[in-house]
């Protein structure tokens, strides 16, 4: 484990975090780097097959963080030009670059082009047409596949399943044949491959499998029709453990076994997306408690971090533990533990059992690698927290804390 304590104090690997926080403030995401490349060897090791694993940016967009999987071989899956921008910066290939996103604009597809990424991962027949448009100008030929939509219930939080039809990302599972045999007439366009992409955070890895088999049957219609596909990107999705009294971990291994079952016999290269299994459980938020009140029955801790720097819980309800950055052995309290945000929805937890952690003493928002920083904003003028990554004894700051000038920058009076 990454995370630990030792003593009543938390370490991440073996740094204290107390250190960490009397040198760089609060808020303040850390991350442990050897967390994310054992993650990263754990997912590797499980195939055998032909396989790139393209880390997916918007999970933790950090240059450090896209580096570290860069030097492990990683490629990227990129939803903007902004990521492709940082992915590029941080070193990764550009050949396992893949583009995903339902509205790429001709800019966007410009720039990708430019950087001539392993595919586009097209998501209706508009984007289609426009990317043949821009590759006609370019005089380029443009590899792509289709997200398909395979329909299958990933039973997941309802903002972040998207292979259902009623979710807006992907081609219908029923039109994808006839979009192949369209694109097919396209002279810039290059067919290479299928993608799909069900959901995230899932802990059975059965709806993956699922649909890997209808992806399966549709390239061999695809092949008699004279179609070759030479790339599946099974997209990401695979969860991780939140709630230590809940959440069952998945099966890499199992998982692997699925899907290389699924498309056995076929002549593929396997591409993967994973983000939050990569990092979700890399990373922490420490926050300092400012005060306490109570309203009635309620009890509140208020602390120094809120909604604008860890949107999970206000946006999907979504589960963290939180536990004191020190062990003290105060009464166990009841209370919602909120932020400074003026939104009744800026929360971290409602109704929590915590050691009563006193004014000045800090909390840690564990599992917070993933879809944390990335969704931050600076809503309520409030800077954004440091970033710092731990490597063994050493930490380092890799993004800076925010200060005033930031909040301003670009604008007039
Ligand atoms: C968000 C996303 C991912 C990563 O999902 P995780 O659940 O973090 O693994 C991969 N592919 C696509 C297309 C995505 O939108």
């Amino acid at each position: 484990m990454a995370f630990r304590y030792v003593d009543n104090e938390l370490y991440v690997e073996n740094v204290k975090v107390g250190d960490i926080v009397r040198e760089v403030g609060t808020p303040v995401y850390v991350y442990s780097k050897n967390h994310f490349v054992s993650q990263f060897r754990k997912f590797d090791r499980a195939f055998k097959g032909n396989h790139i694993i393209c880390f997916a940016v918007k999970a933790n967009s950090n240059l450090a963080v896209i580096k570290t999987f860069a030097e492990l071989g990683a490629g990227a899956d990129i939803v903007s030009k902004g990521e492709l921008f940082r992915a590029l910066k941080a070193g990764i290939e550009p050949s396992k670059i893949v583009f995903s996103g339902v509205a790429k604009t001709k800019d966007e597809i410009e720039h990708a082009l430019e950087s001539s990424i392993l595919m586009f991962n097209v998501e209706s027949e508009d984007e289609l047409l426009n990317i043949n448009t821009v590759a006609k100008e370019k005089g380029r030929k443009v590899p792509i596949s289709f997200r398909v939509n395979p329909d299958v219930d990933p039973k997941t939080h309802p903002y972040i399943s998207t292979g259902l039809k009623k979710n807006k990302f992907g081609v219908p599972y029923d039109e994808a044949l006839e979009l192949y045999l369209k694109a097919k007439k396209l002279e810039n366009i290059d067919i290479v491959g299928v993608q799909f992409h069900i959901g995230s955070q899932l802990l059975d890895t059965k709806p993956i499998y699922d649909a890997s088999v209808r992806i399966a049957k549709l390239i061999k219609e695809l092949q008699s029709d004279g179609i070759e596909i030479s790339v599946v990107d099974v997209g990401g999705g695979v969860g991780i453990v939140y709630n230590e009294n809940e959440d069952k971990e998945p099966s890499i291994e199992t998982y692997a076994e699925q899907v290389e079952r699924a498309f056995n016999g076929f002549d593929l290269k396997l591409v993967f997306e994973p983000g939050r299994f990569l990092v979700g459980n890399g990373g922490v938020l420490v926050s300092r408690v400012v005060y306490h009140k109570s309203n009635g029955p309620k009890n509140f801790m208020i602390v120094d971090s809120g909604m604008n720097d860890l949107l999970r819980p206000s946006l999907y309800n979504a589960y963290h533990e939180i536990k004191p950055l020190v062990k003290k052995d105060n009464k166990m309290l009841k209370c919602d533990i909120v932020g400074p945000i003026c939104e009744t929805g800026d929360f971290f937890a409602r109704d929590y059992e915590i050691e009563d952690v006193k004014n000045g003493d800090c909390i840690v928002v564990f599992s917070a690698g993933a879809y944390g920083f990335t969704m931050s904003s600076n809503y309520n003028s409030r800077p954004r927290p440091a970033e710092v990554l731990v490597e063994g004894d050493r930490f380092r700051i890799v993004r800076k804390r925010e200060i005033l000038e930031d909040l301003i920058r670009g604008e007039e009076l």
